[in-house]
């Protein structure tokens, strides 16, 4: 059986894709890719820099210049992988509520997409990937083999958020991440999309290690 080498995963915020992601990734020998991080990263770096969220020249060239470099976990504390920008490890501040709250204003340019969606397709084309996004299926790399659209209740991503922020320490009130959420959903909904020919998977019934067997039965009667 020929696997298909690049999978995308794409879905709303909190919906499950990168505990899939990386469980899919690590069961077929890929590459785990989250291109949330490089948004995230951006947001980050323009925080600090003060650059306006709103100016999208400057966003596009900061995310030009901006050296974001994801390697394997440099440290045992839960961390997917080590982000660093400009040297610097930033993994968790990637998941501030400051970041959460900006990243979608900052993703939503033209300019600073394509620079984005550029480095993202040069990843995918080199092939054994699992990327997790917004818009791999529909816009990064529409070619790939197989493309899951990862669904779930506003609820359920909200109830996920919280245990994830508490889990680390962080004080997070059910109420305010729903309203956060949702608001990062409606921003979103421009960017987001379901290829036409995705596998849609719906995390409120289905635990990770299920959707993974899915996958890789969808992926057998794709082999090539
Ligand atoms: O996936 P994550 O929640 O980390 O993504 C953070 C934000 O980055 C999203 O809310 C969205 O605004 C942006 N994003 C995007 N396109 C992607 C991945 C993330 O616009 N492919």
């Amino acid at each position: 059986m020929t696997m298909p080498d690049t999978i995308t995963i794409d879905g709303p915020a909190g919906a499950g894709k990168s505990t899939l992601g990386e469980l899919l990734a690590r069961r077929l020998g890929y590459l785990y890719f989250d291109t949330g991080v490089m948004y995230r990263a951006l947001t980050w770096a323009a925080l600090r820099r003060e650059v306006d969220l709103d100016d999208a020249a400057a966003l596009a060239e900061l995310a030009r210049e901006l050296a974001i470099d994801i390697q394997p976990p440099t440290a045992d504390d839960g961390r997917q992988y080590t982000v660093l920008v400009d040297g610097a490890d930033v993994t968790w501040d990637l998941r501030r509520p400051e970041v959460d709250r900006h990243v979608s204003q900052a993703a939503r340019h033209a300019p600073v997409r394509e620079v984005m969606r550029g480095r993202q397709r040069a990843i995918g084309m080199r092939g054994r990937v699992v990327m997790v996004g917004r818009d791999i299926g529909t816009i990064v790399l529409p070619e790939a083999r197989l493309k899951i659209y990862l669904d779930a209740s506003l609820g359920a991503r909200a109830e996920r958020r919280v245990a994830e922020l508490r889990g680390r320490g962080m004080a997070a009130d059910v109420a305010a991440v729903t309203a956060d959420v949702a608001r990062r959903d409606a921003l979103d909904q421009h960017v987001m999309g379901r290829a036409p020919d995705a596998l849609v998977l719906n995390n409120d019934t289905l635990l990770p290690e299920q959707e993974v067997e899915l996958i890789i039965a969808q992926l057998g009667r794709t082999a090539a």
